[in-house]
């Protein structure tokens, strides 16, 4: 059996368990294998293990990467989720390659992926990306620029509005680190007070995912845990 295997097992085995400490339904958080510089090898090994979700950062390397697992695995069909920072100029090949897309935090993003995914293609899955206080990047829409924001991406054709995520600054004690994810999940609970149909908290990474779960994350976005350590980026 490979690391990678034992390693989706053992969080698999974390997400089970975390999911059972704070009354969450046992199917209700999805792991998204985060494969951003590792190669095809590693996403093939992880998809014989059992993994479909696929997180990639940066544009160039998961064209490649994906062009070489369809290779690799021929037929198994696999969800590639983008979640890195988005350049307007590099919208199209996300809108033709991804289902997913967690990182849109302006409208002009957005309305270049709604104008660009192919017909023929389902609806692109699409979170906001929210910059809550100590988020550790410079990107996301601020709470206050949220709810408009979140009602002129969700009436755009070709894109369904998931939901929200966020990149909180590491911190190392659980409280703190919930009391980060707790201001996401409460944005997230405003809206659908306000009607919006969102189903999707995107939240957590290796270091905090235990503490993204007790907040309520639905898809928790995990690299180091899965394929070790990274070298760059
Ligand atoms: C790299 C990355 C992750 C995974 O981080 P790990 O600490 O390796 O689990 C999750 N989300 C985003 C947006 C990332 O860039």
């Amino acid at each position: 059996m490979s690391t990678i295997d034992l390693n989706l097992q053992a969080i698999g085995r974390t997400i089970i368990a975390t999911s059972q400490e704070f009354s969450r339904a046992p199917d209700a958080v999805q792991l998204l294998a985060v494969s951003k510089t590792f190669g095809a090898d590693a996403v093939q090994a992880a998809v014989a293990a059992g993994q479909r979700a696929f997180g990639e950062n940066y544009l160039q390397e998961a064209l490649d990467k994906q062009r070489a697992v369809a290779e690799l695995v021929p037929g198994v069909a696999l969800d590639w989720h983008f979640i890195g920072p988005i350049q307007s100029n590099k919208t199209r090949p996300i809108a033709e390659h991804f289902a997913w897309v967690h990182t849109v935090d302006r409208l002009k993003i957005a309305q270049r992926l709604s104008e660009q995914r192919p017909d023929g293609l389902p609806d692109l899955n699409i979170c906001l990306q929210v910059n809550i206080s100590g988020e550790a990047s410079k990107s996301g829409v601020s709470p206050a620029e949220l709810p408009a924001l979140a009602a002129q991406v969700a009436a755009l054709p070709r894109l369904r509005l998931r939901g929200l995520m966020a990149i909180p600054e590491p911190l190392e004690a659980f409280e703190q680190q919930r009391a980060a994810f707790a201001q996401l999940r409460q944005l997230y609970e405003q809206l659908r007070a306000d009607g919006m149909a969102l189903d999707t908290l995107s939240m957590g990474m290796s270091a905090d995912l235990r503490a993204a779960i007790a907040e309520g994350a639905t898809i928790v976005r995990v690299g180091s845990a899965i394929f070790g350590a990274r070298n760059y980026h």
